[in-house]
């Protein structure tokens, strides 16, 4: 298989991704950001190099959308809420910096900032921080893997 540039280079296409995901459903992947902009920040993506959601053909937009749905369930049980925050950004004029299709998801809790639509601009940089992380995670390593650990240990005990 020919391996083009964009992906050489690509965050989401590096091998060391593979140690942040805690749940898979036929080639998409629900992944720990390694920069959260609040804990279970987590990111849905396909896990072979995809741009855009309208890429997608109806087959795979359902696989992402479910994946996507189950992470949330996920996420929902390990940190006990039932709100979050889905955001997709599609090119660069929207605020697309990483060029590999990802939702970001995030859990949110009672008063975790101090205006609850703070998350937006947040997440909206993010792809840079990601991008800036990828060598030395924001979190560090060993943080990261036990939300990963937690993360499978409460999908492992759902009917997903
Ligand atoms: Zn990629």
């Amino acid at each position: 298989m020919k391996i083009k540039a964009s992906e050489l280079q690509c965050p989401f296409c590096q091998p060391g991704i593979r140690r942040f995901i805690y749940y898979k459903n036929n080639g998409y992947l629900a992944v720990v950001n390694i920069a959260p902009v609040l804990p279970g920040h987590s990111l849905v993506i396909p896990e072979h190099h995809k741009t855009t959601i309208t890429s997608l053909d109806a087959k795979e937009l359902q696989l992402f959308m479910q994946t996507a749905q189950k992470a949330t369930f996920i996420l929902m049980k390990a940190f006990g809420t039932d709100a979050f925050d889905w955001s997709v950004q599609e090119k660069p004029e929207a605020g697309q910096s990483i060029e590999h299709l990802h939702m970001h998801i995030v859990p949110r809790l009672k008063n975790d900032l101090e205006k609850p639509g703070d998350w937006y601009p947040l997440v909206h940089k993010n792809d840079i921080e990601i991008i800036d992380s990828m060598n030395r995670p924001k979190l560090g390593f060993d943080e990261l893997r036990k939300i990963v650990d937690k993360l499978k240990e409460v999908a492992g005990n759902m009917m997903l």
